[in-house]
């Protein structure tokens, strides 16, 4: 049992650490209250190579697994860009694993290589205003029309989309009346999302202002079928093969930026004098941070151990789930506390831990909620009756 990072991924960090260095507080915080999208910064991470990290290599990716992709996305939520930063690229790194394990040549030929050169951007079109969590319950509808389909309905949350020249998007191609089980009939497509089809209306929300999340609205959009991505009606099954790493990375980006929630508090603690000492040198001070620093580093265990089981072909489902669900509680947590530490001062702007606390929310939310995650674990670990 080893638990050191390997020499390749401690050089990701080092590397990224180098990279992040330039885009320093005021950049995120100016973005933060701009609502710009990171433009410069996804430039340098794809001048740098990281948008194929988990990419094959004759595609132009580094051919690496998830924990070198968790190593990469918790260092950059760590560099204080949170959310602001990961979610900018985000879905370059394991959203297009569906397209890699079932598109045809063609496809990953003619799709993978621009978006991993950061030429392309996607965007990830699951969650609909109607179906919530219940994703076989999908109203969006691609209706086969000669050698295309024509997409009809709408989306919701679909972040990104502003800057997005494709999207990922799940669609029903068979009604789920018609079909034997619930998540039959359903699709999946890369497609362009041709703005004459396509309305996209931001969602304003209580953080990561520099990074869209919105509604948006398909009308007959057309889709060559050369566009769906493996058979028509078993989408559904290629998604699932990419939801563990992803929350693996969620999990990782939680973490990092609930590190660096809790480094400023404790830098703040050691500082700040109050009755006449360090606020630091008090227990109810102390305690909480310490109690943070635990969480959080068996938080970052349990994300590597389901990260190796993923990248050495394992089943990992509860423990991705429990990753992201102990990482998400343990970030927020350290990112509360870091604004009680800093007292009125962590609700100005300027100290940043009131953005850690708004971006580190939706990693709580997405992509799957805590009470999912618990059914799931209470289903698939304990044996436990399916409660949704
Ligand atoms: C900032 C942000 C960015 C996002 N980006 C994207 C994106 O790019 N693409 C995309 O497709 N989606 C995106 N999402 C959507 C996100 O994945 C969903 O919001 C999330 O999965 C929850 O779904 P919902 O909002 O429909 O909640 P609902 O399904 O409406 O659930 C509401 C509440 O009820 C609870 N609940 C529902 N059913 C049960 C049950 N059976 N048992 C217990 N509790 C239950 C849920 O846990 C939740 O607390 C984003 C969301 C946010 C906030």
């Amino acid at each position: 049992m080893d638990f050191a990072l390997t020499p390749i991924q401690e050089e990701i960090r080092t590397n990224v650490e180098r990279i992040m260095r330039r885009f320093d507080d005021a950049y995120w915080l100016d973005h933060d209250a701009t609502g710009e999208f990171p433009f410069e910064f996804t430039a340098a991470m794809a001048e740098g190579g990281w948008l194929g990290i988990a990419m094959p290599e004759r595609y132009g990716g580094s051919g690496l697994g998830v924990s070198e992709a968790a190593v990469l996305m918790h260092t950059v939520a760590k560099s204080g860009g949170a959310m602001s930063a990961a979610s900018a690229f985000h879905i370059n790194i394991f959203g297009p694993n569906p397209i890699v394990v079932f598109g045809s040549e063609e496809q990953r030929q003619r799709w993978l290589p621009p978006l991993i050169r950061g030429e392309t951007r996607t965007c990830f079109g699951v969650t609909e205003p109607t179906a919530g969590l219940d994703t076989s319950s999908i109203q969006v509808r691609a209706v086969r029309d000669g050698d295309r389909y024509l997409v009809s309905g709408q989306k919701i949350w679909t972040s990104t989309a502003q800057e997005a020249d494709k999207v990922l998007l799940l669609a029903r191609t068979t009604p789920r009346e018609e079909c034997a089980r619930p998540f039959d009939g359903i699709s999946l497509f890369f497609a362009d999302l041709d703005r004459d089809h396509v309305q996209i209306r931001e969602i304003h929300k209580m953080g990561r202002h520099a990074v869209d999340s919105n509604e948006v609205f398909f009308d007959d959009l057309p889709v060559p079928v050369g566009d769906r991505i493996g058979e028509e009606g078993k989408g559904f099954q290629y998604l699932l093969h990419g939801l563990n790493p992803e929350r693996i990375l969620v999990a990782a980006e939680a973490i990092g930026i609930g590190e660096e929630a809790l480094s400023r508090a404790a830098a703040y603690a050691r500082e700040r004098m109050v009755f006449g000492r360090p606020i630091g040198q008090n227990q109810s001070i102390q305690h909480p941070l310490a109690e943070s620093w635990a969480e959080l580093q068996a938080a970052w265990l349990m994300t590597l151990r389901a990260a190796w089981l993923y990248d050495t072909e394992q089943p990992c489902g509860p423990e991705a789930n429990a990753a992201k669900y102990l990482a998400a509680e343990a970030g927020k947590r350290a990112c509360e506390r870091a604004i009680i530490t800093h007292g009125g001062l962590g609700y100005a702007r300027e100290l940043h831990v009131e953005r850690l606390f708004r971006e580190v929310l939706i990693n709580w939310i997405a992509p799957v909620t805590p009470q999912l995650i618990l059914s799931n674990i209470a289903e698939r670990a304990l044996g436990l009756p399916k409660s949704y």
